[in-house]
């Protein structure tokens, strides 16, 4: 018995956002049309890959030895089918069975493949994988939404691979060459062939949007990383007492009869946690972004240097864990303002308060901050970053 895989990959869609059609994204280390190829190569029962693509593309290389030589694709989706359909009745005439996937699905299960494989022989009639429709149904548009109730019950999704006998299909693409079919098993049935439903895993979705295109790498993510890059940074700050009325600690106004001199705001909590995140990034410190000789930030409020930190976690496709300050000093007293400045740098970091924590020793009264010097500030940062 002979199997083969038909991957129609002709498509120019940039729905995506991408400069490249969508199969040609890279994602983990390959393109998404290798890591549909990658899914029927590794399946034992697949004897055959036949790859349709769009003319641009057909010196591309493959790694893949179930592959045939890739043939060019015709104007529409069908007309590449029949492409690859004739290519696979020359090179293996006596071919029982034909899966017809599409290039965008390279989230298909091997135990999919398997069932379809099975029904496949079993019933020798068109096997359509479909996932039921979970969400309620209503009709209308922007303006009218209908409270007609529309059952799901018979309703079910279509996916690829759409799969037959392939001397059926094959005979099916002849006879209506010149007519336009949605899909496979619409020609097929047209021919008066039957069709078979298959319920399969609505994961195997196809990428349309940016936003599938992330799904799926996240996907991928979790299969190849299943550990998380964990990062960790640490900062520390020191600013000195001069004659004023208040401190600014983690972005909050407390009155004291010195304030802290600097050539910000001087808020030495928020700059130990900035250089925190800075650290655990690899991103250098709070000197090299905002360097203290420009004097666009003298007097400026250290949110701006915090947000900076923070964008810049988001650009390294990354979360924030938690942070942890400890302010050093005998006086103000930091604990009735805890909470507020907690809150404040939530806010600031679009993060829940109890991942922040703020907190303050003495130094029992020795060296420079027991003297009321200055204030001292401890912070460290923990990072999840996506695998690169
Ligand atoms: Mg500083």
């Amino acid at each position: 018995m002979k199997i083969a895989a038909l991957i129609v990959a002709g498509g120019t869609g940039t729905r995506v956002g991408a400069s490249c059609p969508k199969q040609y994204l890279s994602i983990s280390g390959q393109t998404i049309l290798e890591h549909t190829l990658d899914v029927f190569q590794h399946h034992p029962k697949i004897d055959m890959l036949q790859l349709v693509v769009h003319p641009d593309y057909l010196q591309d290389k493959f790694f893949h030895d179930k592959l045939l030589p890739p043939v060019a694709g015709g104007a529409t989706r069908q007309a590449s089918v029949y492409q690859g359909l004739q290519a696979l009745s020359k090179s293996c005439p006596n071919l029982d069975y034909v899966l017809i996937h599409d290039a965008a699905r390279p989230n298909l299960k091997r135990e999919t493949i398997s069932q379809i494989i099975q029904e496949l022989t079993q019933h020798k009639s068109g096997i359509l994988p479909a996932h039921r429709i979970v969400d309620t149904l209503r009709r209308g548009d922007k303006d009218l939404c209908t409270d007609e109730d529309i059952s799901r019950d018979d309703l079910w999704a279509a996916q690829t691979p759409q799969s037959f006998p392939f001397a059926k299909i094959y005979a099916a693409h002849q006879k209506f060459k010149n007519q336009n079919f949605s899909d496979d098993t619409k020609i097929y049935s047209a021919a008066g062939y039957p069709t078979r439903l298959l319920e399969a895993p609505a994961d195997n979705f196809k990428i349309t949007t940016a936003d599938d295109v992330e799904k799926f790498r996240i996907l991928k993510m979790s299969q190849t990383h299943p550990f998380p890059d964990i990062r960790t940074g640490s900062g520390y700050d020191v600013h000195k007492f001069v004659e004023g009325d208040h401190v600014i600690l983690c972005g909050i106004k407390i009155p004291h009869p010195f304030k802290l001199s600097g050539h910000s705001d001087a808020d030495v909590a928020m700059h130990a946690l900035t250089d925190a995140l800075y650290g655990a990034l690899a991103e250098g410190d709070i000197g090299v972004h905002f360097p203290p000789s420009d004097p666009q930030w003298k007097g400026a409020a250290s949110d701006i240097f915090l947000k900076h930190a923070v964008d810049l976690v988001s650009q390294h496709k990354g979360i924030i864990s938690n942070i942890d300050i400890t302010l050093i000093c005998e006086a103000p007293k930091i604990s009735p303002w805890q909470q507020k400045m907690r809150e404040n740098l939530a806010s600031l970091m679009s993060l829940d308060v109890s991942r922040i924590s703020v907190k303050a020793t003495t130094s029992e009264k020795l060296g420079f901050t027991g003297r009321k010097e200055g204030i001292a500030a401890h912070a460290i940062a923990t990072l999840i970053l996506e695998r690169s």
